[in-house]
Formats: structure tokens, sequence, C-alpha cells
């Protein structure tokens, strides 16, 4: 468990201000321009030395991704801060933007130094419309504070740094479609490479980086890499905000260290499942785009990048789905593939039919209306769909329906067969 002095969002709950009194009382905005007189080289190599991965969902390294950015050049750089958190289940970044906005903005001044932007957006999704108000606030009290703008904090570095608000597509969450959403064009993602630190923002050097990616460096640069990295697990570290929802008693966003058992998130934090921990069916961990797991899986897994992808799940936003035995687990995954082939841009073309086709057939699936045969067929469509488009999307809709094949293959074919006796009695 996560020991409360090495909590970083510590007004997640909002029992304090959001304001900047409120933030500073908590320790934000404290020795920022001492934090960038050491330099881009050493933010970038702490914030490496940490080991925070993208909590975006990818979990890529943010150093990293920081270090593509050119070292000398005249051409103007931007930070895009991806506030657009869509995938279902999915609410952790709200939660910042709510009740500690300041620790976004700080992180976005010092991110942006690392990497030489003088100017960051941060895309909000638009249904966050009380959410993109404070952190307006926050950000139009950073400027009369001097904290950014003219001279940040007294550095000598020009920041300046804009809200921008999206307009409900789930796909302008996808880091290229943001892109060409700000630039005013159709969200639609662009072929990668070239990476956004290549050719991003109006063409030029880009980071996109997520909420609470963003809004924890402040932290980590203060409290030093050491720390962040002695939480969690090797190349799984520091504290992670995961969202709960479901069949829980009280669902929630809560702070935790990385590796955290799921039964223990569960029942510490949520009150335990609905009627009792035998009474789970499934969970999916990490937001809609990733593989469910049955409930023997969750009895053990521990909540973090590498031990997900050993199950063949994943950590994704660490958007916990959890539900119990009254659930119907095939309609439940169908449900997300009408999602996807709603939210589907319809640029390629494995993923504008393939969404469609999985889904009809889910739907079929649903009834029993199908042949046991076809359970093959659906798993090979959603493996022509998996690595074969533009974007993530198209294998964030084939994975949900491999997982329930993978796992729950029997009750797909229980519901066939009892179909088909129904059927047959019917004609004698
Ligand atoms: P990705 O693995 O393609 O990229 C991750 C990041 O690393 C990107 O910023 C990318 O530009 C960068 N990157 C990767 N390889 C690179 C290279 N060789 N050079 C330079 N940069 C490189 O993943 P993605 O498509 O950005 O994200 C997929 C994830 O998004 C899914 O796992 C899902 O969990 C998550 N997701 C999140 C939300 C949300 O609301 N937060 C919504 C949908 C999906
Ligand atoms: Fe559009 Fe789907 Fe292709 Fe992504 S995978 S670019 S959402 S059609």
């Amino acid at each position: 468990m996560l020991r409360d002095q090495d909590r970083i969002f510590t007004n997640l709950y909002g029992q304090g201000d959001f304001g900047l009194a409120g933030a500073r009382a908590r320790g934000d905005w404290d020795g920022t321009k001492a934090i960038l007189e050491k330099g881009r080289d050493w933010i970038i190599d702490e914030t490496k030395k940490s080991g925070l991965r993208g909590r975006g969902g990818a979990g890529f390294s943010t150093g990293m991704k920081w270090s593509f950015m050119p070292k000398t050049s005249d051409r103007p750089h931007y930070l895009v801060v991806n506030a657009d958190e869509g995938e279902p289940g999915t609410c952790k970044d709200r939660e910042i933007m709510r009740h500690d906005p300041h620790k976004l903005v700080e992180g976005c001044l010092i991110a942006s130094f690392a990497i030489g932007a003088k100017a960051c957006y941060i895309y909000i999704r638009g249904e966050f419309w009380s959410e993109g108000n404070n952190l307006q606030r926050a950000i139009d009290e950073a400027y009369e504070a001097g904290l950014i703008g003219k001279n940040a904090c007294g550095s000598g570095w020009d920041f300046d740094l804009y809200l921008h608000r999206g307009a409900g597509a789930y796909i302008c969450g996808e880091e290229t479609a943001l892109i060409e959403s700000i630039e005013g064009r159709k969200g639609q993602p662009r072929l990668k490479p070239p990476f956004p630190a290549g050719a991003g923002l109006y063409g030029l050097p880009t980071t996109v980086n997520n909420v609470e990616s963003i809004a924890v460096v402040p932290t980590i640069l203060r409290r030093g890499a050491e720390w962040f990295a002695g939480i969690g697990r090797p190349n799984n570290t520091g504290t992670k905000l995961f969202c709960i929802s479901g069949h829980v008693n009280t669902p929630c966003t809560v702070e935790e260290e990385m590796g955290i058992p799921l039964k223990d998130l569960i029942e510490k934090h949520c009150g335990g499942v609905r009627g009792g921990w035998d009474n789970l069916l499934a969970v999916i961990p990490g937001g809609s785009s990733v593989p469910v797991l049955p409930k023997t899986t969750c009895d053990t897994v521990l909540m973090d990048f590498d031990s997900l992808r050993a199950e063949r799940s994943g950590l994704g936003t660490a958007a916990v789905i959890v539900m119990d035995k009254s659930t119907d687990i095939v309609k439940a995954i169908a449900r997300l593939s009408k999602f996807y082939m709603h939210e589907s841009c319809g640029q390629c073309t494995p993923c504008r039919e393939g969404t469609g086709w999985m889904w009809r057939v889910m739907e079929r699936m649903v009834k029993g209306q199908a042949d046991i045969g076809e359970i093959d067929m659906l798993e090979e469509v959603s493996r022509q769909i998996e690595g074969h488009t533009i974007c993530a999307l198209g294998d964030a809709a084939a994975w949900p329906v491999q997982g329930l094949i993978r796992h729950f293959r029997p009750e797909m074919e229980k519901r066939i067969r009892d179909r088909q006796g129904v059927a047959a009695q019917a004609a004698e």
C-alpha cells in the first residue's frame, strides 16, 4: 500500500482549494525556478532515472520521449498535453484537472523547458466543461503571479500555455489526430513515422504527453528520481492513479503504488466486489482497449505494465472495470465492439470494415444466432485488423474480442448450442 507521505495528488478528493493559494500550501510551485536552473539535460535525465512511463496507456518512457526532441534547433518546438480522456472507464485526468490543476500547469512549464518549447497546448475533452474552467483559472492565476508567461518564474524563459477544447470525438485522443484537430482539420490519425518529435504540430518538433505524466513531473524533480523509482516494481515504478468502476461497492479514483495486487486495489479501496470476491466474473484492467481477464487471473495479478502484459492484457489507462457474475460478458464485449465501430474514423479498410463486421457477428453471438465455426472466423478477422491499421484504434477494437474468445469461449459455444437446441425442439 502507498504511504500517505508518498502521495502526489494530495487534493485528489477535492478537500482543499484547487486555486493557487491552496496549491502553494500543498507544495506546488516550490523551487520551480531552481529546477529550471538545473538545465534541460538534468530534467530529462532525472525523469529517465525515475522510470516514469507514459500514463496515457502506452507506457512509453517519458524521459526517453523528451530526449527525441532536437537539441539545437532554430525552429519552434511544442508541448501538447493530451487531456482528451475518452477511454471508456477512464476518469483520472479529469480528477487532476478538477482538483489539482496547478500540478499540471507547473508540469507544463517544466516539461516545455526541457524540450525547448516556448508554447504548450492542452487539448481537453469538450465534455470536461467545468474541469476546463478550473484549469483555465489555474492558467490565469499562474500568468498573474508571473509563474508562466514572459520570464516564467524569473527564469528568463518565456512560456505560453493555451487551453484548447475538443468537440467529442474519441479518435481525437490519438496523438496525431489530436494534432490535426488543433490545426483546425478533421481529427484523423497520421501515419507514424514520422513521430511527432520529428514532425508534429504545424510540422514542427512536438512532444505529446498525457495529463498524469506531466502532472507528476514537478514532484518527481523536487523529491528526486530515486524516491519515485523506489515505489512500485522494477521497470514499473512510481505511484499511479487507478479508476475503478462497475460492480464494486464504492467505485473511486485512487492513487496507489504500481504493482499493487488487483485484489487489494478492489478490496481496500472499493469496499470489495458486489456480493463478495467469489461473485467476481471478470475484470477489464486498463480501459476498454485491453483484453478482459477471468477471475482466476484476477486472484493474483499485479497492476502494472509488465505483469498485465504477461497475462496478455495491459495496464492501459489503469481504468479497472469490474464485472460480477450477473454480467452478460458476451453482451458487454459486443457493446465495446459497437463503440469502436462508431468511433472509427474510417480512413483504413481493416478498421472501417472490420469493426462493423465484428460488431454484427458479436450481436449474433449475444443471441446465440451463429455457428460454432464462426467463433474461429471472428478471431481470424480480429487478427486481420490487429497491426494492420494506421492507428491503435484497430488493435483496441480487436483485443477485447480476442480476450473474450480466449477466456469465455465455452460461454459463447454454450449460447450457440442452447439456441440450436431450442430451434431443433421447435422443429420437431
Ligand atoms: P504508441 O505505442 O504508438 O505510442 C506511445 C507514445 O510513444 C507516442 O507518443 C509515440 O509518439 C511515442 N513513440 C513510440 N515509438 C516511438 C519512436 N520509435 N520514436 C518516437 N516516439 C515514439 O501508442 P499510442 O497509439 O500513442 O497509444 C495507445 C494507447 O493509448 C493504448 O494502449 C490505450 O491504452 C491508450 N488510450 C488511452 C486513452 C485515454 O483516454 N487516455 C484513449 C484511448 C487509448
Ligand atoms: Fe481511423 Fe481506424 Fe484507421 Fe485509426 S485504425 S486511422 S480510427 S480507420
